[in-house]
């Protein structure tokens, strides 16, 4: 009987282990940390063999097939030895894909691929067709695979997910954007996470349909390089002849070969830019499985956006409060200052994964008037915008930050967090950092 190893067990680890167990495999669960109850529970309900807080050498290297948890670098010693020994290393979605014929709508990206990968759910499962949530959002695919039976399934791919995949194949795939982001992964070779990106093609045929941002130029150079084959899909706010949905006299339009779609740009839920092409991507995506129109007109308009991303928090004397607390890096920190037209106090900072801020330093001359560092060390802020702006003021909580923000802020600007880095110096996470903001700001 095939052996298949899982190393990892959270939710893709522990899904991938049910579904090889349902497939008849011999299974066998590793993970070097403690595995949460939650997942015991569910490896002990299938009799599936683990442990934790060891790699037991002589029990891995002996199986056919390893499946591997995304968090796991490719540079992680026991992962090294045994590709040296040839024992193939998956994701758990190049798994999962083996079983199911459901028709996969597969979205990457730097950023926007949460909002993205909710809102076609939101469009699909709204119109009434069977449809799956997976990849970095919500059950893991092996798990619905193993347990549900859906026609479509909405995955979200970060580029380590796409790393483990060789056979996968997306019918229709998302990719919205390429900026620097995860480099210390990627060996700080730009391409070679590029490369990774566009692995979201990878086996496509002229049956399947690939959408795509068609003035990302990383996307742009990289398309005159290679040979696609599916039907592409570019999209851009300024229609070009090539443009498969755009924006033209304040409509929001989706042409493609079948239909016409239109409607009043202002009436789409999700604001911004980036969104703007969200919602291009995602409504694209769903007049290729053929959703109504009704259907993708209501949803594009009902959509409430996913927590921490650009979201609405409250207005306190007039100052509006924003919680983006998503925004790791820099580039997305350019689009919400960009979607605001109020005056701005930002708040920034955090862990700095070797940040440019140049991006946003005309917008943050433009727009910012006073900058709060959040942070356990802000001296790359400040190396960067000392001098640039007459507000500067450094704190080491969220709740010192919100004060300090408030005080500067007049009525009719807005307060934003969008802190072009990671969370965890003070923070348990992103989500922790943002429902931190939004306490601090109700009880302002
Ligand atoms: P991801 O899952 O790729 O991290 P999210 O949807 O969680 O993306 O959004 C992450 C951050 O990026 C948020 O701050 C959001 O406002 C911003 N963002 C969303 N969509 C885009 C886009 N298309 N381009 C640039 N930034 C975006």
């Amino acid at each position: 009987m095939k052996r298949i190893v899982i190393l990892g067990g959270g939710e893709s680890g522990a899904g991938a282990a049910v579904l090889a167990k349902k497939e008849g495999f011999e299974v066998f669960l590793s993970d070097l940390s403690e595995i949460k109850p939650q997942y015991k529970e569910l490896l002990d309900k299938y009799e599936i063999l683990w442990e934790e807080k060891q790699h037991s050498e002589e029990k891995i290297l002996n199986a056919d097939e390893i499946i591997k948890s995304p968090g796991i670098p490719d540079k992680a010693p026991l992962i090294k030895k045994l590709k040296a020994q040839g024992t193939p290393v998956i994701s758990e979605i190049e798994f999962a894909g083996r079983y199911t014929n459901a028709k996969m709508i597969c979205i990457t990206g730097s950023n926007g691929k949460t909002t993205t990968t909710t809102l076609v759910y939101h469009i699909l499962k709204n119109a009434g067709l069977k449809v799956g949530l997976a990849g970095n959002i919500g059950n893991s695919l092996a798990l619905q695979v193993a347990t549900e039976s859906y026609d479509y399934y909405v995955i979200e791919l970060s580029s380590f997910q796409l790393d483990g995949m060789t056979e996968f194949k997306a019918d229709i795939a998302i990719l919205l954007n390429i900026t620097p982001d995860h480099l210390d992964r990627y060996d700080y070779n730009f391409q070679n996470y590029v490369d990774s990106k566009f692995k979201i093609t990878q086996n496509q045929t002229d049956k399947d349909a690939f959408i795509f941002w068609e003035n990302d130029p990383v996307i742009k150079a990289e398309l005159k390089k290679r040979n696609i084959n599916s039907a592409l899909y570019p999209f851009a706010v300024e229609r070009t002849e090539k443009s498969k949905a755009f924006i033209e006299q304040e409509k929001f339009v989706i042409k493609t070969l079948k239909s016409l779609f239109e409607m009043p740009a202002s009436d789409l839920a999700l604001k911004g830019m980036h969104n703007t092409y969200n919602s291009m991507a995602a409504g694209l995506a769903a007049s290729i499985v053929n959703v109504k129109k009704e259907n993708i007109r209501q949803s594009l308009q009902d959509f409430q956006g996913v927590e921490h991303r650009l979201e609405y928090v409250a207005t306190v004397r007039n100052v509006i409060f924003i919680n983006d607390s998503k925004a790791t890096n820099v580039n997305s920190c350019w689009y919400a200052l960009q979607s605001i037209k109020t005056p701005v106090v930002l708040i920034l900072g955090g862990t700095d994964k070797g940040n440019d801020y140049t991006e946003i330093e005309e917008l943050v001359s433009n727009k910012v008037k006073g900058l709060i560092f959040l942070g356990v060390d802000n001296s790359p802020l400040h190396t960067f915008f000392d001098g640039k702006n007459k507000n500067i003021i450094d704190v080491k909580s969220m709740e010192d930050a919100v004060k300090e923000a408030y005080k500067l802020a007049s009525p009719g600007d807005t307060v934003l967090l969008s802190p072009c880095c990671a969370s965890f110096d003070l923070f348990k996470n992103y989500e922790d950092r943002g429902c931190q903001f939004k306490a601090c700001v109700r009880n302002l």
